[in-house]
């Protein structure tokens, strides 16, 4: 098999379901990773084998260091040396201040969305990068115009666990350069997923879209366009960069 080899975090929904898809179409064999819906993994997956490409789904929880090193030993097994990572899986609880949240609130978040792209980020380097005899690659990391923003009175953990997103993005991609991989992120603005549902607000996109200059929220495909062009070779002098796909927030 010689098609290019990609894990995307969180392909279940949302905007790794739609990276997942489009990163199918371009060629990839694609293992996605998911928590808990097997059904929407399962969904995603017959997709993308009902139009001819190679797709598993694993359950891990990219918050535990042993499912992430699973994670990765099922896509050695199963396709072979990875090529590129999307570390997508990311959450966000519901919408209060920071006078209001406890430890173990702040745990969850940091726990998945900052320690779990750092395990699948160490993970993916040990296997491109030239310094441990891997042929390079890409990376890219999903991290949020939260982090730029701060969402006050919304979850400021959340944009703070994306602010160390972006120094993870800016940090590896220093520190791998010489060796083969490129770091980028994408950070999406108001997009429509369910992740707002997990933030209480499943109308949110509705309610902040006038806020955005374009007047309306993105679609997870127009996220994953800026992901695949990230990890093409049509990016191949970018490392440590972002793409702000905000409608010009
Ligand atoms: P989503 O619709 O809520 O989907 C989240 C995905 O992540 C699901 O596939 C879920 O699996 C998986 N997941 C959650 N926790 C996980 C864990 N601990 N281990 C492994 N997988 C886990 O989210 P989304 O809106 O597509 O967001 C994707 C990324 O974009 C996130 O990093 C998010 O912070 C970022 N982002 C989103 C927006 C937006 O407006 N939607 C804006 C800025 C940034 P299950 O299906 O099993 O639950």
């Amino acid at each position: 098999m010689n098609k290019k080899i990609i894990v995307v975090t969180g392909g279940s929904r949302g905007i790794g379901a739609a990276a997942a898809q489009l990163a199918a179409m371009r060629g990839y064999s694609v293992c996605i990773s998911y928590l808990h819906n097997r059904q929407a993994a399962e969904e995603i997956v017959a997709a993308i084998r009902n139009t001819g490409g190679n797709a598993i789904a694993v359950a891990a929880d990219v918050a535990q260091e042993q499912d992430v090193i699973r994670l990765f030993e099922t896509v050695d097994n199963f396709f072979g040396t990875i090529d590129a990572l999307v570390n997508n899986a990311g959450i966000l609880e519901h919408q209060m201040r920071v006078d209001e949240m406890d430890s173990a609130r702040l745990n969850r978040i940091f726990a998945t969305n900052v320690t779990g792209s750092f395990l699948c980020a160490r993970e993916a380097v040990r296997r491109m990068s030239t310094r441990h005899g891997g042929k390079g690659g890409a990376i890219v990391n999903l991290s949020s115009i939260a982090s730029r923003l701060g969402a006050p009175g919304e979850y400021v953990d959340y944009a703070a666990s994306k602010g160390a997103i972006d120094t993870l993005t800016i940090g590896l991609a220093k520190e791998v350069a010489a060796e083969g991989i490129r770091v980028n992120a994408v950070r999406p603005g108001v997009i429509y997923t369910d992740i707002h549902v997990s933030g209480g607000e499943p109308g949110r996109v509705e309610r902040v879209k006038d806020a955005v200059p374009m007047k309306r929220g993105g679609d997870a495909l127009e996220v994953a366009n800026a992901v695949l062009w990230l990890l093409s070779d049509d990016a191949s002098y970018t490392t440590g960069s972002f793409i702000d796909v905000t409608g010009g927030r």
